[in-house]
């Protein structure tokens, strides 16, 4: 089945009484144990609802196998922790989501795990790894000036050394890249964003082959992060129509790049889509679309960002995305807030860089909304 079939199709639990098209909720967290094959509470990962859940996720990542978590730092923190012992050395790409930044560097210390921060070039991760290393975990396109990373030569320099690889792989959802293809071991979503889609969900997951999900399920039922049957029944529902959300969304990102860049009024506009990105020829490579997030920068000695913000009418000024309605957010004053400016600045983060989730509306009107704001 291809992308699309799959979102509406894979996994879906058909209930032989009434013969209902849906998986039904099922709400019982106490199951009947004699006749049964394993036993079954939602802790354990192996709830009807949630399996339903994974087995889709799975057919879209291309993956044996998948688990469904409470967030998607429940995933990355709980296979980290799988895979990394007292000892261990784990490399980084220096531009991860900020809470896995943040949770490596709080955490990591008290279970004796070595860790470094790389930038996401092939040549410095390899250059990087030491004898101890262990895991080496990537995001691409990254947040928010989507960088993008060579997922295959990744692969590649771990595989000779049995180095696990993770990638993060929100921000490219699974229509639009599939880097288990590419050997990379790992995939994990934070489904608060694309997977769910409508704003109104935090999920995670965590993809790979049987053998590596089952030992991530061992530590998973240690911690604990698992997701409830209610909201898991409103993920699959969300998936059945991530294919179309993210043809649209990444349709109208392509355009709003291209308009931005063409805006006298923005000094730089960072899309992977566009020719003279810095990764645009890898991103045509690994990927099927650019994604529906474009960066782009105000210049900031002659326009005010808060400004510019406050005469925003459809736009809403919000943390988060990867839903239907189109949002925006300053990296500067959110998420890279408690970094030093000197810091924030040397990876190229300034006060009038905005980073635009771009939603399923008409792409004129976020057009429409962004120019007038300008003027
Ligand atoms: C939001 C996000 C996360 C964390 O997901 P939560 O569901 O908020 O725990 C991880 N990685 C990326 C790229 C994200 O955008």
């Amino acid at each position: 089945m291809k992308k699309h079939t799959q979102c509406v199709h894979s996994g879906t639990y058909k209930e032989g009484k009434t013969k209902g098209v849906n998986t039904p909720i099922f709400t019982s967290s106490s199951f009947e144990y004699p006749d049964a094959e394993e036993n079954v509470y939602p802790r354990y990962f192996n709830t009807v609802n949630q399996r339903a859940v994974a087995a889709k996720l799975a057919a879209l990542e291309n993956t044996e196998d998948g688990l469904l978590f409470s967030s998607g730092m429940a995933a990355i923190s709980t296979v980290l922790l799988t895979f990394l012992k007292q000892g261990d050395h784990a490399l980084f790409q220096r531009d991860v989501y900020g809470g896995t930044y943040h949770f490596v560097r709080s955490e990591f210390q008290q279970y004796g795990i070595d860790f470094t921060f790389v930038t996401n070039k092939a040549g410095d991760i390899e250059r990087a790894i030491r004898k101890n290393t262990k895991v080496i975990f990537i995001e691409s396109p990254s947040n928010p000036l989507l960088k993008i990373t060579d997922i295959s030569a990744v692969a590649d320099m771990a595989h000779s050394r049995n180095i696990i690889t993770v990638i993060d792989n929100t921000f490219a959802t699974p229509i639009n890249q599939n880097p288990h293809d590419s050997g990379i071991d790992m995939i994990i979503h934070s489904g608060s964003k694309y997977l769910g889609g409508h704003s109104d969900i935090c999920c995670g997951a965590a993809l790979g082959g049987t053998a590596m999900i089952n030992a991530v399920m061992k530590t998973a039922v240690n911690f604990g992060g698992s997701l409830n049957a209610a909201t898991c029944y409103l993920v699959e529902r969300s998936l059945k129509t991530l294919g179309i959300r993210i043809e649209r969304q990444c349709a109208n990102a392509e355009f709003i790049a291209g308009s931005l860049k063409n805006n006298p009024l923005i000094s730089k506009v960072y899309y992977p889509g566009l020719p003279d990105h810095d990764g645009h020829e890898l991103a045509k490579k690994q990927m099927q679309a650019f994604g529906a997030v474009v960066s782009f920068e105000l210049d900031e000695r002659k326009y005010d960002p808060d400004t510019f913000i406050d005469n925003l009418k459809l736009i809403s000024p919000a943390l988060s995305l990867g839903g239907v309605e189109t949002l925006i957010c300053a990296p500067a004053s959110t998420s890279h807030e408690k970094m030093s400016e000197e810091e924030r600045l040397s990876i190229g983060i300034t006060k009038g860089l905005f980073r635009l989730s771009v939603g399923v509306e008409d792409a004129d009107d976020i057009m429409k909304d962004i120019e007038q704001a300008l003027s």
